[in-house]
Formats: C-alpha cells, sequence, structure tokens
C-alpha cells in the first residue's frame, strides 16, 4: 500500500463525495437537501436512545436498560432520614416553627 494506493484512495473518496453530495453521517445514505447530517431513518433511530437512556436525576448516560447507579446511592443515603420522620416527631417539628 504504498502513496499510489492511498491516492485511488483519495480519488476514490471525491468520486462518492461528488455523486452524493449530501450523505448520512451515520449510514451515509444520500440526504434530502433539507437533511441535516443524519437521514431520517438513523435520527429516528438516534433520537429517542439519547433522550431516554439519561437518568432523570443525575443526567448521567444509563448503562443498556439499566437503572444508574445514583438510584441505589438516593435509596440508602441522603433523604431516607428526611423522610421517616412522622407522627409524633413531626409534630415536633411543627411546634418548633
Ligand atoms: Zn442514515
Ligand atoms: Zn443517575
Amino acid at each position: 500500500m504504498g502513496p499510489l494506493y492511498s491516492h485511488a484512495v483519495n480519488a476514490a473518496q471525491h468520486l462518492i463525495a461528488a455523486a452524493f453530495p449530501c450523505h448520512c453521517e451515520q449510514c451515509a445514505s444520500p440526504l434530502a437537501h433539507d437533511e441535516p447530517v443524519l437521514c431520517g431513518a438513523c435520527r429516528e433511530l438516534l433520537m429517542p436512545l439519547s433522550a431516554h437512556q439519561r437518568c432523570e436525576r443525575c443526567e448521567n448516560p444509563l448503562p443498556d436498560g439499566g437503572e444508574c447507579s445514583c438510584a441505589k446511592l438516593t435509596s440508602f443515603g441522603m433523604s431516607r432520614s428526611l423522610f421517616t420522620f412522622d407522627g409524633p416527631v413531626a409534630d415536633l417539628v411543627h411546634r418548633m416553627k
């Protein structure tokens, strides 16, 4: 694979680029004039994914269909003790205010 080969590859890429001035970044299918970087099919695949696979609490990307690690943190950590007092303790808190 000398320089001749890469020249050939470059030429081929230029030909393809000329034949498809706009093509999808994802699947390289030609785009309609009003379509941005991705074709409709790829946008439909990508959009819901990026919207759903983020944690609602910390906005970190989620593992495949899994639950974010922050779910465990919140149920064991913080708020637990804040929300368990009711009854007499809650009355006390209310009277102190
Ligand atoms: Zn595409
Ligand atoms: Zn999270």
